[in-house]
């Protein structure tokens, strides 16, 4: 069903068709299906904007990227599905590497989303080929290619908590999109921006874009963050919209 562009859930019912239609094509996993609802009943108590909070997190992302020296976004088929050139544009402000890496992973899901993110512009998508290995994590989830091996900085967008944690383990700095502010991702990420990664993703660019001029002491102070006290910020400011609905 296509929705009328004047409905007034449009975007997130727009959003959601993008899901399903990914899943319809192999790129997204079913489990990937219902992580999407999760996000969605954050993005309804968020009040479907990006917060002050949001908006700190995504100026201390972009200082961190354009800080780093080897910076990867890696992508998954929820990524790829609602973000394909946003994720093209975001490589190039940020000089970031592109690399797939799937928790539901079978060679023909990364080739469909390898197909996606080159068809939005890719120039080089890594993760088809892994020959490099994350410690701490299970199974075929902890092989990666060389570009999230040899990564400073990884954007993990739409990420489980294992996996964001071996990242940190293995020393990189994690940047992470997570409606769920709540989420162990969240928590254990140095930035965690609690947006819809439709949203924050252009923003991301955008600022990349602002600060390529910038020293490298400014960048560091804008890089500076402390990622629990915006998390906690976030719960607050969700709470006050719940207090908002009892008391009226
Ligand atoms: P964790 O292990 O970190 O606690 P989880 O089990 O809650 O994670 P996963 O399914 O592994 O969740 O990861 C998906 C996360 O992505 C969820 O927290 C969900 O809220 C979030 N999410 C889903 N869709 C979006 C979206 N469009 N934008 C931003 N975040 C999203």
């Amino acid at each position: 069903m296509t929705v009328p562009r004047s409905h007034p859930r449009y975007e997130s019912l727009r959003i959601r068709e993008m899901v399903s239609a990914g899943f319809l094509s192999g790129a997204v996993a079913l489990e990937g299906v219902m992580a999407h609802g999760r996000g969605e009943a954050f993005d309804y108590i968020l009040g479907e904007e990006t917060l002050l909070t949001a908006k700190a997190a995504i100026r201390a992302a972009a200082a961190t990227l354009l800080l780093s020296s080897h910076p990867v976004i890696s992508v998954n088929g929820n990524v790829a599905a609602l973000c394909s050139k946003e994720v093209v544009n975001l490589s190039l402000t940020s000089n970031s590497k592109i690399e797939v890496n799937l928790f539901y992973d079978s060679i023909q899901r990364r080739r469909i989303i390898i197909g996606m993110l080159y068809r939005a512009g890719a120039k080089e998508v890594l993760g088809l080929e892994r020959h490099s290995m994350i410690k701490g994590l299970e199974s075929a989830r902890r092989m990666v290619s060389h570009g999230i091996a040899q990564a400073d900085t990884v954007v993990v967008p739409l990420e489980d908590g294992d996996r964001t944690q071996a990242l940190i383990n293995a020393g990189k700095k994690v940047i992470t999109i997570d409606l769920n502010p709540l989420s162990r991702t969240a928590r254990t990420a140095s930035i965690t921006i609690v947006d819809n990664i439709t949203r924050a993703l252009p923003i991301l660019s955008d600022y990349c874009k602002e600060m390529k001029g910038y020293h490298t002491e400014q960048l560091a102070e804008i890089a500076e963050f402390d990622n629990m006290a915006n998390l906690k910020e976030c719960v607050r400011l969700i709470k006050e919209r719940l207090d908002e609905y009892i008391d009226a």
